[in-house]
């Protein structure tokens, strides 16, 4: 939805972007035409504005199939400084004071050689929902107790990996005696040695 609490040019790019997504697909042009239409009462229910949309379209009806498939070239490294925000609605006018005067000083003799381009704003991906679930299938709980040694199971651990799985209770000690396991190891248990 178009009033949905995102930044701006990130909401009112998305026409545009599934309209050149529709213009590299369709070799037909007839087919393109069709489709557009279907995108753009598609973004006219979800409430985009007709000014958007309406850029969009002009956007796209000057670029051809040819050079929307062509790979960008312009690969310039940008020397402009990340300015990294949380997004919220009230952060716009924050940034737009920080360019305010980010502007005064590009263009005033003494600072000017401080400040050759402008920072880029860039929003952070907020937590959404797919952070706050977890797997319907979790590792099966072992009893605390049981002899043996097991997967610790904490996230991104290196041992779990290379815990041997089998059942097989004793370890082979020097002059091939044979040790019984009475105990329960993971990866996190201390002092074994
Ligand atoms: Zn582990």
């Amino acid at each position: 939805m178009y009033p949905s609490n995102h930044p701006r040019s990130c909401t009112n790019s998305i026409p545009f972007s599934q309209l050149l997504r529709a213009r590299r697909i369709c070799s037909d042009d007839q087919d393109f035409a069709k489709v557009s239409k279907q995108i753009i009462s598609f973004f006219e229910q979800r409430q985009y504005p007709q000014r958007v949309l309406s850029n969009a379209l002009k956007r796209i009806q000057g670029i051809d199939r040819a050079s929307a498939l062509a790979p960008k070239t312009d690969h310039t490294p940008t020397r402009r400084i990340p300015l990294v925000l949380s997004f919220h609605p009230s952060v716009t006018p924050i940034v737009r004071a920080i360019y305010r005067n980010v502007e005064t000083l590009r263009h005033d003799p003494s600072t000017r050689d401080h400040f050759p381009d402008p920072p880029i704003t860039a929003f952070r991906i907020e937590k959404n929902i797919s952070k706050h679930l977890v797997r319907a299938s979790q590792p099966q709980a072992v009893v605390p107790d049981t002899p043996g040694t097991f997967p610790c199971n904490r996230g991104r651990c290196n041992t779990c990996p290379v815990v041997s799985y089998d059942k097989n209770l004793s370890i082979v000690g020097p002059n091939n005696n044979r040790f019984n396991v009475h105990q329960h190891f993971t990866c996190t248990s201390a002092n074994d040695v």
